[in-house]
């Protein structure tokens, strides 16, 4: 923390500030400018309380200087985790995973015709939503757990792990019996106590980022799994708000390519990205998948369907299963040519590691 006096502070209120701060066993580091007096806190901030700093006479501001989470740094897990689900690596050096399959489970038949299809497209992973998080409280909800029950039949009809959301504390069981990975969807990044039933799981958690969330604050809440003992966490980028005002935008959410990079650096997790919900346009997901890839994601969720016209959710961005196939190939050359080439990535350049 630093606490930044008020030009007028007087001496004694200065003193009174670094008594403060000395009392509840932190040091303070004064530096008096010519307009303004800056003091540094150092050691452990949780001893101080942070509030009543910001009130006490004199003081103009009290900034946190420590980053908001820990747990789910790089300084306290150097190396890439490399997360397991029944034999799929995901992260690290591994080359790209793909979660694919319908938005929501509409029927055992349909998951697994799709299921099928994306797994010879080269999926990994199966997806399907049981439990939809809907802003219309008049669009389909999804199957609940006889959803949970078709996908996961169709996972082990086809050896696919599954994935899919808890919406809520109450899905959380029920996920965790019949699905390989627990998603926890943009809506409820901010949902601690739903973050930290998933996390006592044990389970793998996709963890997607709001699309109100900075990154600071999406890792914030990516500590919570950490801090319940697992460290099974897929990041996933799937798009924030575009800008509003009089700016008219193309699509349903603006991919944030930047993020992926950025986690990769800040994080030791795997990072994937969703062009589908980032989108929300079919014709956009191909080129936004490889530029995902090409910015470092170790993975990609893609919604896919063979009947968009009959889909009950996301039709618009449900990629054909004959397109996934050109994606993924495509998608596995970029990741090759990137890992032998010389380009390091931005955590090896934010190191000093970088030859670029
Ligand atoms: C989904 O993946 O099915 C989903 C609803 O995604 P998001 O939470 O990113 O909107
Ligand atoms: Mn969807």
């Amino acid at each position: 923390m630093s606490v930044v006096m008020k030009p007028t502070a007087t001496r004694a209120q200065l003193d009174e500030v670094i008594r403060k701060i000395e009392s509840s066993g932190l040091r303070a580091d004064v530096s008096s400018g010519e307009f303004q007096t800056v003091i540094g806190v150092i050691g452990d901030e949780k001893r101080l309380d942070f509030d009543q700093v910001k009130l006490m006479p004199g003081v103009h501001d009290a900034i946190r200087i420590q980053v908001p989470y820990r747990l789910v740094s790089r300084s306290y897990i150097p190396k890439d985790v490399v997360v397991k689900v029944r034999g799929v690596s995901i992260g690290g050096n591994n080359p790209p995973v793909y979660m694919c399959g319908p938005c929501s489970v509409e029927s055992y038949e349909q998951v697994h015709r799709i299921g099928k299809q994306v797994m010879e497209a080269g999926a990994h992973i199966l997806r399907g939503g049981a439990y939809k998080p809907r802003t219309s409280v008049h669009s389909f909800q999804g199957l609940g757990l006889q959803g949970l029950e078709y996908l996961h039949q169709a996972g082990k009809d086809l050896g696919l792990p599954t994935v899919t959301e808890a919406r809520s504390e109450a899905d959380v069981e029920k996920v965790a019996k019949y699905a390989d990975i627990i998603q926890i969807g943009a809506r409820n990044m901010f949902n601690q106590d739903l973050i930290e039933a998933a996390a006592r799981t044990g389970k793998p958690i996709l963890f997607k980022r709001s699309f109100a969330a900075q990154v600071d604050e999406y890792l914030s809440f990516a500590e919570r799994i950490v801090a319940n003992k697992n460290r099974n966490i897929l990041l996933c980028e799937r798009g924030i708000t575009p800008l509003g005002g009089s700016f008219k935008p193309q699509t349903r959410f603006s991919l944030d390519l930047n993020a992926v990079p950025v986690l990769r650096r800040e994080t030791p997790f795997p990072v994937v990205a969703d062009p589908s919900h980032g989108t929300g346009r079919r014709d956009l997901v191909p080129p936004m998948s490889r530029a995902a890839i090409a910015a470092g994601a170790h993975g990609l969720m893609i919604e896919v369907h063979d009947r968009p016209q009959e889909v009950l959710s996301d039709g618009a961005q449900a990629l054909l299963p004959h397109q996934l196939k050109g994606i993924v190939d495509t998608c596995n050359r970029l990741y090759k040519t990137i890992s032998e080439s010389e380009v390091p990535f931005s955590s090896d350049i934010a190191n000093g590691n970088g030859q670029g």
